[in-house]
Parts: C-alpha cells; structure tokens; sequence
C-alpha cells in the first residue's frame, strides 16, 4: 500500500514534538541570517505554529521581529484558507473559543454560517436560504456541504506553510534553504508547480495540539526519477497538510541532470478507522491574487458523530 511507498521514500528527521531551539551565540534570526550585533531584535514570541491551529508552547527564539511581522501577514491568509475547516474540527483559538465562520454569501446577501456547537451538541450549520448548499445522498449516506473560504492570497498560504517546514529543520541542513528563506522574505513572484499543498480533512481522527513534522527523502534521484530532499507535515485537529520545501540547493544539484521531479504523497487517509476513508486533496497555491473558493465538505452520516467531536 502506498504508506510502504511513502516510508520507502522518507524518513522522519524532525518533529514539534521532540523539538529543540538551535542554540546560536550571537542570538540570530535563521531566515534573515541577521544577528543581534547586526540590528536583529528578538522581542516577539515567535510561535513554531500558528496558534490559531491550536493551543500549543513552542517558540522559536531564532525569528527575529522583523521576519515575525512578515510572516504575521501570510499567516492571515493561512487562517482565512484553514478557517472553515477549523470550526468544523471545533478547535478553540487562543481566547479558548471556537471561530464561527461564514460562508457563502447569496445576491441578497444572505449567508450560510457555521457555528459551533456548545456542550453536547455538534457543530449547527445554518443555511439560512441556501439550502442548495447542503446535498444530502441517502444511498451513500454521505451529506455534503458547501461552503466559501474568506478571501486569501494562495501563495502566501503556501508560504506560512514552508516557513513551519524551515523552523523545525535540525540546524545540519539549514544552509541547505538559504534560497527559501531568501524566497519567503522576498516579494518577487514566480509561478512553479512546487507551490501546492496535499490536504487531508480527517473524519476519525483527531489532534488536540497541533504538530509539524519533517521528513528527509532517503535517496534525492534514483534513476530518472528525483524526490524533493525535504517534506513537512502538519497535523491540526482533524485536518492534515502535507507540502514539499523548495529550492534545495541538495535537490538544485540534481536537477542539472533533468530527472522527473516525484511527489510521495503521505496516505493520510489510512489515519481514518474504517471503514471510513477521507481523501486527499491536491490544492495549487501558486497565485499571487487574492481568491475565493468553494470548497465542499462531503461527511458520512457515522463519521460525522465520531469525527467532529473535540
Ligand atoms: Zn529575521
């Protein structure tokens, strides 16, 4: 099965959840490389994860402010792409509440919101007139549900994404990224396939702190074939992300020899207990303009009790 495919290909390097800050004397930001003799200031809390993707104390004492701002910006588009699935997932935020988030606005301006549920109860969707935003098909016993993202820039989404990947990278391989780094701080843009994200809404499964994971490719070319060096995986609630890190200066080496780039996609679906199966999504996050997608939610009637609870 292709779990074996993705274990034959990676190997865990690093985790949040055996995380340790890299010790560096002068204190130095690993993204901008400035040092505390060269005007860096460390005053803000980075944390490794945005905390909007659950409760969590890992800080990163290696982002500097300035960098901090930055990403603060591409993590607003993160949290607009995340927030549907979030209140589903009823994961609370930093003021311990559950986001409620409104979805698809009709030309009379009605709304369809998703509110989260108190107590015993499960989240309540209410449709207000958009009723055609809830597909119910009995014989597969699945409903399906519609919904309107907030407005968000994909490629910042992809780069809050990439920044997680770098911050739990073991120091060895930092200098490996210093053309990502230099990318993420950079407002130059250029599209390339490499920008997009393998998703997972999980209906089973759950996690009550999120957790960032990175895995190194065991072999980068094997024949004609080439494995991006580095892969991170990121666990919130019932949701699973999985992206590649681009330019490896390991992998720009290897791509003088004009092997095919290979994507080994994490099976996050055999998380799931059966015999419910979520699917992987493959979403592009390579446009620099700000969009709005609909996105469908399709739950079996079983899995929606057993998945949804916090
Ligand atoms: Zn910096």
């Amino acid at each position: 099965m292709a779990v074996f495919r993705f274990l034959e290909d990676y190997e865990l390097l690093n985790s949040s959840e055996t995380y340790k800050p890299i010790d560096l004397t002068p204190r130095q930001c690993i993204f901008c490389k400035r040092n505390e003799t060269q005007g860096a200031t460390f005053n803000t809390k980075a944390h490794l994860i945005p905390e909007f993707l659950g409760k969590h104390s890992l800080i990163n004492p290696n982002e500097c402010d300035d960098c901090n701002q930055k990403f603060a910006r591409f993590e607003t588009d993160l949290a607009a792409f995340v927030s549907p699935y979030l209140t589903f997932s009823k994961i609370k935020n930093k003021k311990g509440k559950v986001p409620a988030s409104h979805s698809r606005r009709t030309e009379k301006g009605e709304k369809t919101k998703i509110l989260p549920g108190d107590g015993k109860n499960l989240v309540h969707i209410n449709f207000g007139k958009n009723v055609q935003d809830y597909i119910v098909d009995e014989d597969a016993k699945t409903a399906t549900i519609v919904f309107r993202q907030q407005p968000y820039v994909p490629l910042n989404v992809y780069k809050s994404f990439v920044k997680i990947g770098i911050s739990v990278l073991p120091e060895n391989y930092l200098r490996h990224y210093d053309e990502t780094c230099e990318w993420l701080l950079s407002d130059e843009y250029f599209s390339f396939p490499f920008f997009r994200v393998f998703q997972t809404f999980l209906l089973t499964n759950y996690v009550a702190r999120p957790t960032a994971s990175v895995f190194v490719a065991k072999q980068i070319a094997e024949g004609e074939s080439e494995y991006p060096e580095m892969t991170l995986l990121l666990r919130a609630a019932n949701l699973v992300f999985q992206i590649f890190l681009p330019f490896s200066s390991v992998n720009a080496e290897h791509h003088k020899h004009g092997r095919n780039l290979e994507f080994t996609v994490y099976p996050s679906p055999i998380l799931d207990r059966l015999p419910v199966r979520s699917q992987i999504d493959n979403v592009d996050l390579s446009s620099p303009e700000k969009s709005k997608q609909e996105v469908q939610l399709t739950l079996s009637y079983g899995a929606i009790e057993r998945g949804l609870q916090g």
